[in-house]
């Protein structure tokens, strides 16, 4: 089921609704707000700039924390049409009203390659609930609609999924695009050795992607909090560490489904364990764990250990393709940083596919200087689990078929 794509519209002189991912963190200073990392929007360039040379009158809709459905210019995207501005060095109009007159007037005297951001979608209760009036008064703005925020494909909203109905083509971005490629694409028929490398706070985020993944991958390498459920699971002794009560019999039975399908499930064999959460902690090493010996008692594991790294890294070396979701420790603190440090700097050294899912573990990667030694880094937290997951977004569902 191959979408219709920016890429086989004709699209000068049209009028083009653009939905894209804005929902860029910020901060006050002097009652001034200020964009404290601006990806996402730079993430929408690529598409953006595809527009404007086709010729198309841009307008761009999107979303920014969460207003609940009504007006709060705490939450408007006026800053964001500034910042844009600056980063295509082209003028930015901005209407303060989504849908109406008022933006009807301003995108009435664009001309070809002109660019327009509408006020935060979010300020009507229409967008939430996917009310088809507002996709349809969204809709009668433009002419052709292009999603390219996959960030939020994984809502049915009005400007991610309800508008399409209402236009004659939609289509993906070319960010969206590119995700749909890595995340399901490179994913559908993986080469092997296929490693899954999954860390992260909690095993029940992940459960989806294990299931899913356990019909393709070859090799799974556990870290992360999420390991020590599985410790439990084995009898490992846990101390301190984070371990879902509640998860370890659905632990059991992913274990159990590893070694039916024959599919290798490694957990940390030793780990750093610590008394004390903080910068200034000096973790030491359980060394190897075994239903005899694990995590102390009144202290908590907080890293995957030397040992653990070194097989990590013989397994990365030896796959063609890589996935890799949540980070092995809390990378956050540089005394628990070393085994996530470890582990992107093998995944970026190998010759492999290597994919980066999930916001913490690109983060990470990021933070470690090595995004662009990775085949692709994904955009979307929530939206790239539930496509690994093999779920249909609604974002992508609702786009016309090429
Ligand atoms: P992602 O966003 O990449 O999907 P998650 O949101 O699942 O990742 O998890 C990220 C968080 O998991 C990080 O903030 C990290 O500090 C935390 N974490 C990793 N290992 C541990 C651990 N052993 N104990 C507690 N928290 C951990
Ligand atoms: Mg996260």
């Amino acid at each position: 089921m191959a979408k219709l794509s920016v890429r086989d519209l004709a699209l000068s002189g049209k009028r083009v609704l653009l939905r894209v991912d804005f929902n860029v963190p910020t901060e006050e200073r002097d009652g001034v707000t200020h964009i404290t990392d601006d990806t996402r929007i730079r993430e929408s360039l690529p598409t953006l700039t595809l527009l404007r040379a086709l010729g198309a009158k841009v307008i761009i809709m999107a979303h920014f924390g969460r207003p609940k459905g009504t007006v709060n210019l705490k939450y408007t995207l006026r800053p964001v049409a500034e910042h844009l501005a600056k980063l295509i060095e082209a003028p930015v109009v901005f209407s303060p009203e989504v849908t109406g007159e008022v933006p009807a007037g301003l995108i009435s005297k664009l001309t070809n390659g002109d660019v327009l951001l509408l006020e935060n979608v979010r300020f009507h209760a229409g967008e939430e609930a996917n009310d088809p009036a507002f996709a349809k008064a969204l809709a009668d703005l433009g002419e052709v609609y292009i999603n390219d925020a996959f960030g939020a494909a994984h809502r049915a909203h009005a400007s991610t999924a309800g508008i399409a109905a209402f236009v004659p083509q939609a289509a993906m971005g070319l960010l969206m695009e590119k995700e749909l490629q890595y995340l399901q694409g490179e994913l559908r028929c993986p080469a092997s050795p296929f490693v899954v490398i999954l860390g992260g706070s909690k095993v029940s985020d992940k459960i989806g992607v294990i299931k899913a993944l356990m019909e393709k991958a070859n090799t799974f390498l556990i870290g992360g909090a999420m390991a020590y459920t599985f410790f439990r699971a084995l009898g490992i002794p846990t101390g301190n560490s984070r371990v879902e009560a509640d998860k370890v019999d659905l632990a059991t039975e992913i274990l159990e489904l590893a070694k039916e399908k024959g599919v290798r499930f490694l957990l940390p064999v030793d780990n750093l364990e610590t008394q004390e959460i903080s910068a200034k902690a000096q973790p030491r090493s359980t060394g190897l764990v075994s239903p005899a010996k694990g995590v102390t008692d009144g202290w908590e594991a907080v890293d995957i250990g030397p040992e653990t790294i070194d097989r990590y890294r013989t397994e990365i070396a030896g796959a063609k393709t890589i996935l890799w979701n949540g980070p092995v420790g809390i990378f956050e603190l540089p005394p628990f940083a070393a085994g996530t440090r470890s582990i992107a700097e093998a995944v970026a050294a190998s010759s492999a596919v290597t994919i980066i899912g999930g916001g913490d573990s690109v983060t990470a990667v990021k933070q470690f200087g090595l995004g662009d030694k990775m085949s692709f880094c994904s955009t979307g937290g929530g939206a790239s689990l539930e496509l690994l997951e093999g779920k249909v977004l609604p974002g992508v569902a609702a786009l016309t078929e090429k």
